[in-house]
């Protein structure tokens, strides 16, 4: 049984085969704006992978999105939502999930860091809503590049040229139609491509439940279409030509443009032209650099890097899984890993490749895919593992929480559940934990960036670890930032901040408000050395 796995010696050739043909992203989005949907809708369209290279077609919705393997059935442990794994013309898609709350959340940011591309969809009658603008936000700050669908457009809503200025004025990115509504919003003919005569006209066949109807037809001389609602799409589209300009690669690559495409997930109408443009123009996975700016190249020996830890629903395991992003290299079940922050092995044997439904067939996993490593004591969010040559991935950056509450244990018989349910916490970084000098005897600080958060830990610390915890009110801080050690002295006997310290003993300042931390940065600027001094 204990038998070591010899790693094949792999082809790099075949590595950066593999690594071309996955498409690894998210679909984002203000709540409701169709997330669940057009993820079904993508599933329907493709092939379910259920082991490397070997694909399957399915009937219907519900199928290709059930049963989604042992893990899952083995340990409670819910995969399905951390990433769809499918097969898309001669592509593998891994379509790597973001939780659906209304508070923008750390576990989407991590999310963002592990794949190449997002799809950002918008609902044709909101435009841009809150989140909408901070998941923009958080593309920019990690380089990616976003495509923006515009959904329901089988309801009424903006038109699309409105849209377009929403987005550009929000993000900065320049919109570019890739292609363009045949129809106002509430009446869906069909899409154009800018600057061909014919379009796609499409009608959704049983709500949805099939693939839509598709055909080409000229849209000059289409009886079935108004003349008028033919003139209409076709300047439309010219006009948003002529402003913004039309689809450059580089452009979309380097987030400067953002396509957009126009869709009606529900019904299944534009899914088939957004996979389509996913398959031949967004990235395929490509070398990353590691922490001293070196590219570590998809073809070199097997690297990854977690991007979530999740730890088991069932209370009787209490498992955890590091959801592992394969950065380079192949990775097998059995293969020697280390563990590149503390030297130590990982053990991959129980390693499960991600796959899309029936069993875990798959002996492989390539650059873009996602491996859930079971039992995976000692890694935490934003650590490398790797065979072969070492590397260490940039970590997690992490967010400056924004609230603050102290968590009390009611009952100290069940302390040590309490002590260990926060270390888990911390370490999958579901919040974090902070500490007084004295270690904080009466309870620890918790520090979240939304409200949601809390309860998810003190559910989490009740139902999990048995700890029987209350939360005292808000402290009055509503800013954090890092700050070196020797910021203590000059922060500490400032009215309205507060210091405290993560485990690790890194100093954190807590401010009572935004002027708290504007005239302490203006101040000791030497402390805040990543901030500018106003703002
Ligand atoms: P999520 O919160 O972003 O995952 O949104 P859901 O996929 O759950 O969709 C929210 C609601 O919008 C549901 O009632 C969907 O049926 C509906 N919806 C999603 N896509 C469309 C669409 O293209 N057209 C219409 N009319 N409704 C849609």
């Amino acid at each position: 049984m204990a038998s070591v796995t010899v790693p094949s010696k792999v082809d790099p050739a075949l590595v950066c085969a593999e690594a071309s043909r996955r498409r690894s992203f998210a679909v984002i989005s203000h709540p409701d704006a169709g997330k669940s949907t057009l993820t079904e809708a993508m599933a329907l369209h493709a092939h379910v992978v259920d082991e490397a290279g070997v694909t399957h077609g399915k009937a219907s919705r519900a199928a290709s999105l059930s049963d989604w393997g042992e893990l899952e059935q083995e340990r409670g442990i819910s995969i399905s939502s951390t990433a769809l794994r499918f097969g898309y013309g001669d592509a593998v898609f891994n379509l790597l999930d973001t939780p659906g709350h209304a508070d923008f959340s750390e576990d989407t940011y991590r999310v963002l860091t592990a794949v190449d591309f997002a799809v950002m969809l918008l609902d044709a009658a909101k435009g841009m809503e809150t989140q909408t603008r901070k998941l923009f936000d958080a593309c920019r700050r990690l380089g990616l590049p976003v495509v923006t669908v515009v959904n329901k457009w089988d309801r009424p809503g903006h038109g699309p040229l409105e849209l377009f200025d929403a987005v550009q004025e929000a993000t900065g990115r320049v919109p570019v139609a890739v292609n363009w509504p045949v129809g106002e919003s509430g009446r869906f003919d069909g899409l154009l491509t800018p600057g061909d005569s014919a379009y796609l006209r499409h009608e959704s066949v049983d709500s949805g439940a099939h693939l839509a109807h598709e055909e080409h037809r000229e849209g000059a001389t289409d009886g079935d279409l108004d003349p008028g609602v033919w003139q209409s799409a076709v300047e439309g589209a010219s006009i948003a030509a002529e402003l913004n300009g039309v689809f450059d690669r580089t452009a979309f690559r380097a987030g400067t443009q953002t396509p957009v495409l126009f869709a009606a997930a529900a019904g299944n109408l534009g899914v088939h032209a957004l996979l389509e443009f996913l398959l031949h123009q967004a990235p395929a996975p490509a070398g990353r650099a590691d922490v001293d700016g070196q590219v570590r190249a998809v073809d070199s020996g097997f690297s990854g890097y977690v991007f979530k830890i999740q730890a088991g629903m069932n209370p009787a395991h209490r498992d955890q899984v590091a959801f592992v992003r394969v950065n380079s290299g192949r990775f097998e079940r059995g293969m020697d890993l280390r563990h590149a922050q503390s030297g130590r092995p990982v053990l991959s044997k129980y390693a499960h490749h991600l796959v899309g439904r029936g069993r875990q067939a798959a002996t492989a996993s390539w650059p873009g895919d996602v491996v859930g490593i079971v039992n995976a004591t000692g890694l935490g969010v934003g650590d490398t593992i790797h065979a072969g040559p070492p590397v260490i991935f940039p970590g997690m950056p992490r967010f400056n929480p924004e609230r603050f509450r102290v968590v009390r244990n009611r009952d100290a018989a069940r302390h040590k559940g309490f002590a260990k349910g926060l270390a888990q916490l911390e370490s999958e970084g579901a919040i974090q934990v902070l500490r007084d000098e004295q270690g904080s005897p009466g309870g620890p600080v918790l520090a979240a960036v939304g409200d949601l958060q809390f309860e998810v830990a003190t559910d989490r610390l009740h139902r999990e670890f048995g700890a029987d915890v209350a939360l005292d009110a808000p402290l009055p801080y509503d800013r954090s930032r890092p700050i070196p050690a020797h910021g203590v002295q000059k922060l500490s006997a400032v009215p309205g901040i507060r210091i405290l310290y993560r485990p690790d003993g890194e100093t954190v300042a807590l401010f009572a408000n935004r002027w708290k931390l504007g005239h302490a940065r203006d101040q000791f600027p030497d402390l805040f050395p990543n901030e500018s001094a106003s703002g």
